[in-house]
């Protein structure tokens, strides 16, 4: 049986020590793993500690357009620079508990993809990077913030990449605002707000979320261990 899988990279510019944040991304990645259970599969293949000890507060990081914060882009590039520009989704922890205010306030996560190559509708490469600060701990908020890197598609009608989850739009009732990145049944991944139990995949976003170019087929068995003996700087 063939089994969808995804690479994971994981940067840490938090200021903890390594072992708590070796336990912290396993659990992520297990919080992750169960979210999407019977779909895709998760796989942590590199922690990378920042050999300058740099630590990045979250707070000083707005909300909006994050990743192309004067601080954040060259993290990005010398995370990609690390990995040989693998293909997957890089994981960058940072330190305190929210984001500066932008689009939205008490921000703990955000995910996106970017765009490596394109030559056509069907034949494109990117990879996905995402931010966590130090409240996404013990959450689904990784889980969810891989939605939004593998629902982001290019869509050949509109000639643009749009979040193409078929559970969505959340529609803000108070300012009748309608989100495409997000639906509005509570026990789903994709909520604006991840619950705390283990939230729900449906079939139909596993479907969309497997065809993202981000994620590998293969079909040997890949196991389950986390190989902990690759630990980088970057
Ligand atoms: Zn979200």
């Amino acid at each position: 049986m063939a089994t969808y899988t995804v690479d994971v990279y994981a940067f840490f510019v938090n200021g903890a020590d390594s072992r708590t944040n070796i336990d912290r991304v396993k659990q992520d990645i297990s919080n992750a793993n169960r979210a999407w259970k019977g779909c895709i599969k998760f796989v942590l293949k590199g922690i990378y500690f920042r050999k300058s000890k740099l630590i990045v507060n979250a707070s000083s990081i707005p909300a909006d357009k994050v990743f192309k914060n004067r601080q954040i882009d060259p993290l990005i590039k010398s995370a990609r620079n690390a990995t040989g520009n693998k293909i997957g989704i890089y994981v960058l922890y940072l330190s305190g508990d929210y984001l500066a205010e932008g689009r939205a306030r008490k921000v703990i996560g955000v995910g996106g993809t970017e765009l490596v190559s394109f030559k056509n509708s069907t034949d494109y490469k990117l990879f996905g990077r995402v931010l966590l600060t130090d409240k996404a701990a013990g959450r689904y908020t990784l889980a969810h913030e891989f939605g939004h890197v593998l629902f982001n598609h290019y869509n050949v009608m509109r000639k643009k990449f749009i979040h193409d989850d078929p559970s969505g739009p959340y529609i803000n009732s108070q300012i009748g605002r309608r989100d495409r990145a997000h639906n509005n049944d509570r026990k789903n991944l994709m909520f604006p707000i991840s619950p705390s139990v283990t939230p729900i995949v449906t079939s139909q976003q596993c479907q969309i979320a497997k065809m993202s170019k981000i994620v590998r087929v293969q079909n040997d068995d890949i196991g389950n261990n986390h190989d902990l003996k690759n630990i980088h700087f970057f």
